[in-house]
């Protein structure tokens, strides 16, 4: 068994998620006996050799201009040629918008079985078995990859990164692309400071703070605790944030270590998105808000209140 990483970046920055899919690809490499190697595309700014402290011993680096922005078809077909030139059988990604991007598209073309949204290591034992969430995370399915070539979407956070090893051995990798079919025109950067699929912390508004005029105390707090921002649907349909902030069941899917809701309900849309954050902190000032049952700490409170005197004692601190 050999196992390679997708290594994913952004604007050369290699990604939280994709060292976690390091540290979970390497895993699975030494329960195995095996070797890690990893894939990366396009130009970076980061010192790749570094990576190896991650425990990945080799990475294969196609440092072609082509590949800095994500086009599926061209970064499923230099991973496909990869993977089947180092014969490479267990293929791991983050289940991050790239990997959802790729992946599906790499199991098509190499006929390998795929599991999104992974939670755990594999369990080789009882043939090759992957825990994943199922139900918006209101359940697990343990599902068997039967293919040759098996890959594997980890949720992000969900595997804890791990410094195993010293320095990588980092080659060039030149694959065969046909021309692009897609024309980037142009890239608009995301609201927030601090990318909501990387945030270790993450502090989101719903429609209890009436309108976007009031967004400064969400903003103010998220600056203070270097924050991801976040918002309810409603919130988003109606204008008031960026559609890339919502989050939930018809949103994104965050796994912060802190998410902190502020005048959000708790419907099960919403909860679908977030509930595998690691602590939940809920202001609201109704008690019987239902965010309340799903809460680790909860504050019953005006959120004008309640906020501003929180981001204060954050920033004294
Ligand atoms: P509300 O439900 O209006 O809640 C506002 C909350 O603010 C209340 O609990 C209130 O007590 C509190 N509040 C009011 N004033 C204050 C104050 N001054 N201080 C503190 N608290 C205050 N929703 C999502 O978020 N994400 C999704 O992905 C999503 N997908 C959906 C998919 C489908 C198919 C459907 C049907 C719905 C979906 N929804 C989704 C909508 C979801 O059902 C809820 O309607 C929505 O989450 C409610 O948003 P909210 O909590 O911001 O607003």
């Amino acid at each position: 068994m050999s196992v390679l990483i997708f290594i994913d970046h952004a604007e050369g920055q290699i990604k939280k998620a994709s060292l976690e899919a390091i540290s979970y690809g390497v895993k699975i490499a030494q329960q195995n006996g095996t070797t890690a190697e990893g894939i990366v595309l396009g130009n970076v700014t980061e010192d790749l050799a570094a990576l190896g402290k991650y425990g990945v011993q080799k990475i294969h680096h196609a440092a072609d201009a082509a590949l800095d922005h994500l086009d599926a078809q061209q970064y499923t077909a230099a991973i496909a040629q990869l993977a089947q030139s180092i014969n490479a059988d267990v293929i791991v990604f983050s289940n991050n918008t790239t990997g959802k991007a790729i992946a599906p598209r790499l199991s098509a073309k190499l006929k390998a079985g795929l599991v999104s949204g992974a939670v755990a290591l594999p369990d080789t034992a009882n043939g090759f078995t992957v825990k994943k969430n199922v139900f918006s995370g209101k359940a697990f399915a343990n599902i068997s990859i039967t293919t040759a070539v098996k890959i594997i979407a980890l949720s992000p956070n969900a595997y804890k990164i791990e410094e195993t090893g010293g320095s990588a051995e980092v080659v060039a990798y030149a694959p065969t692309l046909s021309a692009s079919k897609v024309k980037l025109v142009s890239t608009t950067k995301a609201s927030g400071e601090i990318p909501l699929a990387e945030a270790e912390i993450v502090v989101s508004g719903g429609r209890g703070l009436k309108g976007p005029e009031n967004w400064g105390i969400v903003e103010d707090l998220a600056k203070a605790l270097h924050a991801g921002l976040a918002c309810s649907r409603p919130v988003a349909d109606a204008h008031w944030r960026p559609h890339n902030e919502h989050v939930g069941q018809t949103g994104g899917a965050i796994a912060p270590n802190l998410y902190i809701a502020i005048g959000i309900s708790g419907a099960i849309q919403h909860l679908a998105g977030v509930n595998r954050s690691k602590v939940i902190v809920v202001i609201n000032k109704d008690a019987e808000a239902p965010f309340f049952k799903a809460a680790d700490y909860g504050i019953v409170g005006d959120a004008f209140e309640v906020v501003p005197k929180l981001t204060a004692a954050i920033n004294k601190l």
